[in-house]
């Protein structure tokens, strides 16, 4: 049988590429973004709580309504914002699906959507699949900050969209406050959806704060804001998240998403909607993974590795031209085959393969596995 691939240039992930070597190897795992210890166990009950109350059919689509009002409460609190739990949240199976609904809800052949890079990789495939074209505006290493007049310059009639990601990931970089005003005078006037992928907003370091959409009233008006538990709670197969956005907005996602998975895991959700009822259970994160990143980073300051410490989300980049110039996808291998340990090069989400000689290393880890990390990397 014969048949035209929809994504003719897309292979494997990059996470499940590293992953697998990583095992296959019986090598430490610092590529995929995923923490190696333990969700609270107050939330695990919280879950079997669920299933014995009784929450095991379907949720209403658009989320269990417990855990929209808490979502509500959860912006009013932080950002003083408000979103209606009837008609501008959905529950979302990770935010990878919010990403993909959204995209599916309006970009059109031909849209343009305009992404920066280096950018997580799901935005472009689901931007293909619906037809539009991807527009990319690469920032440079080490700071990775916007020049907002080049990114002007890429807008133009046929802009439908632009994704940001901020704490982002790979490069651990967040956008300032005079950014977010700089893109709000950007798009004003214009029917541009912005969509903010803001999966880290807990995950910020140096005291510096979460610059939300939601914060900035014109941006608001034209977001999607989209979140994911499984980043926040340490429980990244759990698979939940939401998206938040004005309701004219959000009736086009609920119109795809209806059709797409219905509605998430129900159980997990009422859990959550009861977890949440304690603030601190996701404004100590940032104190709890700063804490990791300083130890990561103490432990291999005298290495041959350099870095600037990541700014947010719980990734560090590490610059290793001062041991060789081999390309990152080739030294990402060799590091997990011959010194069994596991990162992801940086390439693969930059235009054309740009390779700046970094690896992308997930610090969500045991202090143990960091220490064991940092004994590896410093004998290199
Ligand atoms: N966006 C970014 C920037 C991510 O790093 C990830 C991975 N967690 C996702 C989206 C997808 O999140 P989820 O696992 O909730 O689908
Ligand atoms: N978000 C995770 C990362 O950046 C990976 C998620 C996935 O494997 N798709 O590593």
């Amino acid at each position: 049988m014969h048949h035209n691939s929809k994504l003719p240039h897309v292979g494997t992930t990059i996470f499940t590429v590293m992953s697998t070597l990583a095992q296959q190897h019986n090598a430490l795992n610092l590529s995929q973004g995923f923490p190696n210890f333990k969700s609270d166990q107050k939330l695990i009950d919280l879950v079997t709580n669920a299933m014995n109350s009784g929450y095991n059919q379907y949720a209403p689509m658009a989320g269990n309504l417990e855990l929209r009002v808490a979502i509500t409460n959860k912006f009013e609190k932080l950002y003083n914002i408000s979103y209606h739990p009837d008609s501008e949240i959905t529950v979302t199976s990770g935010a990878t699906q919010a990403i993909f609904t959204i995209i599916s809800a309006f970009i059109k052949p031909e849209d343009e959507v305009l992404i920066f890079r280096p950018a997580y990789d799901c935005y472009e495939p689901a931007i293909a699949l619906n037809g539009g074209k991807t527009i990319s505006v690469q920032l440079e290493a080490p700071h990775y900050q916007v020049d907002w007049t080049a990114v002007a310059k890429k807008v133009n009639s046929k802009t439908k969209m632009m994704i940001i990601n901020t704490p982002q990931n790979p490069s651990g970089t967040i956008f300032s406050e005079e950014d977010m005003l700089k893109l709000q005078d950007l798009l004003k006037g214009t029917d541009i959806i912005l969509l903010s992928d803001e999966v880290y907003e807990h995950i910020i370091f140096d005291d510096k704060n979460h610059q939300s959409v939601c914060m900035f009233p014109d941006l608001k008006s034209r977001s999607f804001v989209v979140a994911s538990f499984g980043k926040t709670f340490h429980n990244t197969g759990w698979k939940l998240g939401y998206c938040c956005a004005p309701k004219e907005l959000m009736a086009e996602f609920q119109k795809v998403h209806q059709f797409n998975v219905f509605c998430v895991n129900h159980p997990m959700q009422k859990a959550l909607a009861d977890y949440l009822q304690d603030p601190n259970h996701y404004l100590q994160l940032s104190t709890f993974y700063q804490r990791k990143r300083d130890l990561f980073l103490s432990l291999i300051k005298d290495s041959r590795f350099k870095f600037t410490p990541a700014e947010g989300a719980y990734f560090q980049i590490l610059d290793y031209s001062n041991i060789t110039m081999e390309n990152d996808v080739d030294f990402a291998k060799r590091l997990t085959i011959d010194h069994k340990i596991a990162a992801i090069p940086l390439s693969v989400f930059n235009t054309d393969n740009l390779d700046n000689k970094v690896l992308r290393f997930c610090f969500a880890k045991t202090d143990d596995t960091l220490k064991q990390a940092a004994d590896i990397l410093n004998s290199i």
